[in-house]
C-alpha cells in the first residue's frame, strides 16, 4: 500500500483507542450505560466523541462530555475542533461557567457544573443523545452528583424515557481501575477496558521533605533544584514538575529562569545533548493561548520543562515527558469541621495520586520520577487514596440544587460514596440560615431564586438582598470580581512587587474605607469608566484579562437577575439605615456566618460557634491595621502555617446582631428529622 498524505494525519490513528473504534461504537449501541477505562493519554476524551459522531449518534441530539476542570474542557474542545477541521464553537464547542462557546454545536465539552445547571432546567436532558461523564476517577463533587442523578433517573425504565423521544446513552470514563464499583453503581453495566501501552518508570525518593516538613514551603526550592539536576545530568527528554498552585508555580519558574541562564552547555555533543531549557507554567487560570504552547514540541536540542498543578496528572496529556519531579503536595479545598469552614490548604497527595503523577513519565518510553520527599513521608503522611470531594467540601450549593430538583431526602440520595451525615446537615443548616429552605426543609421562594446563580450561596444571598433594596450594581460588580482569579498582579521580583504593592494600596485608599470588597468594586468601576481600560490596568498593576472576564461575568449575572426581577413576587425591601452603610449591610446578609471579632493583638476569633483563631491575610488592605478593627466579615479562608481570612470588611456588631442568632436557631437534629422524612 502506498502511504497517502492525509490532511487529517494528526496522530489520532496511533492512539491506543483507535484499534477499538468499531467495538466501542458497538458497545455504546448495545447498551444504555457503559464504563470506559484506559490509561491517561489513550485517547478517550478526544477520540470517543468523534467516533460517536461519525457513527451517527448526533442525528437525534448532541453529544455532551463533562470535565471536572474548566481548562480541560476548553483545551480539549480546541484540540478536537482542530482534528475535525472546524471552527471552535461551531460543530465542536465548549461551555464553562461564564463562558459559552457553542453555536449549533453537536459535540459539546463542558464542565460538570454546567451540565448540573442544565439538569435543573431540563431534567430529561432532552437535547442530548449521549452524555459522557469524563475523568470520573477525579471524583469531583459535581461529577459525583451527576452520577447519582443519572442513576436515579436513567436506570429506572419508568423514568428514563420521560420527557424524551429516544433513550439516552450514558458513558462513564475513568483513568483508574475503580471500574467494578462504577459498573455496580450503574446496574452492572459493561466495562470496556482499553489496553494501555505504558513503559516502566523508576521512582526515587529524596531527602528534602520528611514528616516534619508538613507546613514548610521549602518544597518549591527543592523541585527547582531537582529539575535543574535533571537538566544538567540526564539525557534528552522533557520534564514535568508537579507543584501546588499558581503563585508557587510562578515563583519556581522565576527561579528556574534565573538559574538555567547560568548553565554552561559545553559537555560532549552527542545526539542526546541539550542546549537549553524551555520553561512553561501550567495552571487553571492561565490564558488559553499560553496553555496551547504546552502541547507543542520544543525546538531541536531544547528541553521542555512544564511546571504544573495537578491538572497535568490526568486531565491534560503532554507528550514527550520523560522525567517527573513530584513535590508531594497539592492545594485542596477542604471542609474543616474543626473550624467549620472550607479552607484552601496545601496537603500531601495520596499514594495513588503519586503513582498517577509518576505514570506521566512512561507514556512513550521508559521514564524516571524524582520524588523530593522521603520514604518515611510516603509511609506516614500520604493516605492510600484521595478522598472524594463530596466527602471533604461544603455541600451547600449542591444540596440546594438537589432540593430544587425535587429530591427532598438528600440523605438517602444515591451517592457513589456517601458524605458524612453531619456534612449534609451542616449544608441544610446553612441553607436555612440563608433563608433558602424553611424549617421543614422545603425550598423557599428565595431559594428558588438563589439556585439560578452560579455563585456561592452566601454571595448570592447578599446579591439578592442588594437587588431587593435596589442597589444591585454594587453587588453585581463585587460578585463578578470575586468570580475571576488573579486581579492583582503580583510580580515575583521584590522591587517590582514593592511598586505593585504601592499601587494596590493606593487603589484601596481611594475608596476612603479600608474594605477589600469596596476596593474590588472601585477597581471594577474605575477600569470600566476609563477611556483606555487596558492602559489603566497596566498602570495600576491589574490583570486586564481578569478585568475583561469580570465585565463579562457582571453582564451575565445582570441578565440572570433581570430575568428573575420580571417575576411578580421578586422581593422588594426598603432600607432605613444610614446610606453609607448600605453596601456593607448587604454584604452582612450573605456573610454573617463569616464573622470574626478581634480577640487580642492581630488575632481574630470566628463567631460561628467554632471560635477559631484566624489572621488577616497579607493581601488584604486591612493587614497591619488590625489594631483599629473590632468586628469583620470575610470572603474566604486560606491555611498555610496559619489560618488566614481573605477579602475582609470591617463591620459594626449591630449589623449582625440580629442575624447571628440564626446560626444557632435550628439544631442539627431538627433538620435531620426533616431530611429523613
Ligand atoms: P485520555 O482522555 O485517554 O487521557 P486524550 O484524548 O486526552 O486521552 O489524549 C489523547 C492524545 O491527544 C494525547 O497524546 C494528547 O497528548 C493529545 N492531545 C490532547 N489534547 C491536545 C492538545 N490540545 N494539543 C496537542 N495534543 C493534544
Ligand atoms: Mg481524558
Amino acid at each position: 500500500k502506498s502511504a497517502k498524505w492525509s490532511p487529517k494525519e494528526d496522530g489520532s490513528k496511533r492512539l491506543p483507542i483507535y484499534q477499538h473504534k468499531s467495538k466501542l461504537i458497538q458497545a455504546v449501541r448495545d447498551c444504555s450505560f457503559l464504563v470506559v477505562t484506559g490509561e491517561t493519554g489513550s485517547g478517550k476524551t478526544t477520540q470517543l466523541p468523534q467516533y460517536l459522531r461519525e457513527a451517527g449518534f448526533c442525528k437525534d441530539g448532541k453529544i455532551g462530555i463533562t470535565q471536572p476542570r474548566r481548562v480541560a474542557a476548553i483545551t480539549v474542545a480546541q484540540r478536537v475542533a482542530q482534528e475535525m477541521q472546524c471552527t471552535l464553537g461551531k460543530e465542536v464547542g465548549y461551555q464553562v461557567r461564564f463562558d459559552d462557546c457553542t453555536q449549533d454545536t453537536v459535540v459539546k465539552y463542558m464542565t460538570d457544573g454546567c451540565l448540573l445547571r442544565e439538569v435543573l432546567a431540563d431534567p430529561a436532558l432532552s437535547q442530548y443523545s449521549v452524555i459522557i461523564l469524563d475523568e470520573v476517577h477525579e471524583r469531583s463533587l459535581n461529577t459525583d452528583i451527576l452520577l447519582g442523578l443519572i442513576k436515579k433517573v436513567f436506570t429506572d425504565p419508568a423514568k428514563a424515557t420521560k420527557g424524551r423521544s429516544f433513550p439516552l446513552k450514558v458513558v462513564v470514563m475513568s483513568a483508574t481501575l475503580e471500574t467494578d464499583k462504577l459498573s455496580a453503581f450503574l446496574s452492572n453495566c459493561p466495562v470496556f477496558a482499553i489496553p494501555g501501552r505504558t513503559f516502566p518508570v523508576t521512582c526515587t525518593f529524596g531527602s528534602a521533605v520528611g514528616p516534619k516538613d508538613l507546613e514548610s514551603t521549602g518544597y518549591v526550592k527543592e523541585v527547582v533544584k531537582v529539575a535543574l539536576d535533571i537538566h544538567t545530568s540526564e539525557m534528552a527528554g522533557d520534564i514535568l514538575v508537579f507543584l501546588t498552585g499558581q503563585s508557587e508555580i510562578e515563583h519556581a519558574c522565576d527561579m528556574l529562569f534565573e538559574k538555567a541562564e547560568c548553565i554552561d552547555y559545553r559537555y560532549d555533543v552527542t545526539d542526546q545533548s541539550v542546549d537549553g531549557l524551555l520553561i512553561l507554567p501550567l495552571y487553571g487560570s492561565m490564558p488559553t493561548d499560553q496553555q496551547r504552547q504546552i502541547f507543542q514540541p520544543p525546538p531541536p536540542r531544547i528541553r521542555k520543562c512544564v511546571v504544573a498543578t495537578n491538572i497535568a496528572a490526568t486531565s491534560l496529556t503532554i507528550n514527550g515527558i520523560k522525567y517527573i519531579v513530584d513535590s508531594g503536595f497539592v492545594k485542596q479545598l477542604n471542609h474543616n469541621s474543626r473550624v467549620g469552614m472550607d479552607i484552601l490548604e496545601v496537603v500531601p497527595i495520596s499514594k495513588s495520586e503519586a503513582q498517577q503523577r509518576a505514570g506521566r513519565a512512561g507514556r512513550t518510553s521508559a521514564g524516571k520520577c524524582f520524588r523530593i520527599y522521603t520514604k518515611e513521608f510516603w509511609e506516614k503522611c500520604m493516605p492510600e487514596y484521595t478522598i472524594p470531594e463530596i466527602q471533604r467540601t461544603s455541600l451547600t450549593a449542591v444540596i440546594l440544587t438537589l432540593k430544587c430538583l425535587g429530591i427532598h431526602d438528600v440523605i438517602r440520595f444515591p451517592y457513589l460514596d456517601c458524605p458524612e451525615e453531619r456534612f449534609i446537615l451542616e449544608a441544610l443548616k446553612q441553607l436555612y440560615q440563608f433563608d433558602a429552605i424553611d424549617r421543614r426543609g422545603n425550598v423557599t421562594k428565595l431559594g428558588e431564586l438563589m439556585v439560578e446563580f452560579p455563585l456561592h450561596p452566601g454571595l448570592t444571598r447578599a446579591l439578592l438582598k442588594a437587588a431587593s433594596l435596589g442597589c444591585q450594581d454594587l453587588l453585581l460588580a463585587v460578585a463578578a470580581m470575586l468570580s475571576v482569579e488573579n486581579i492583582f498582579i503580583r510580580p515575583g521580583h521584590p522591587d517590582k512587587q514593592k511598586e505593585a504593592d504601592k499601587k494596590h494600596r493606593a487603589l484601596a485608599a481611594k475608596t476612603g474605607s479600608m474594605n477589600d470588597f469596596a476596593t474590588l468594586l472601585s477597581v471594577f468601576q474605575s477600569c470600566k469608566s476609563s477611556d483606555r481600560p487596558s492602559a489603566w490596568c497596566k498602570e495600576n498593576w491589574i490583570h486586564w484579562r481578569a478585568l475583561k472576564s469580570a465585565f463579562s461575568v457582571e453582564t451575565q449575572l445582570r441578565d440572570i437577575l433581570h430575568r428573575l426581577q420580571q417575576k411578580k413576587d421578586f422581593p422588594v425591601e426598603t432600607f432605613d439605615g444610614n446610606k453609607s452603610e448600605l453596601f456593607r449591610r448587604c454584604l452582612c446578609t450573605g456573610y454573617f456566618s463569616n464573622v470574626a471579632r478581634r480577640s487580642i493583638g492581630k488575632v481574630f476569633c470566628t463567631m460561628d460557634g467554632h471560635g477559631s483563631m484566624v489572621h488577616i491575610h497579607p493581601s488584604s488592605s486591612l493587614f497591619d491595621q488590625e489594631g483599629e478593627l473590632n468586628w469583620v466579615i470575610f470572603h474566604d479562608v486560606l491555611a498555610t502555617s496559619r489560618v488566614y481570612i481573605r477579602t475582609v470588611c470591617p463591620i459594626r456588631y449591630e449589623w449582625v446582631k440580629d442575624l447571628l442568632p440564626k446560626l444557632h436557631e435550628v439544631d442539627a437534629y431538627e433538620l435531620s428529622s426533616v431530611a429523613r422524612e
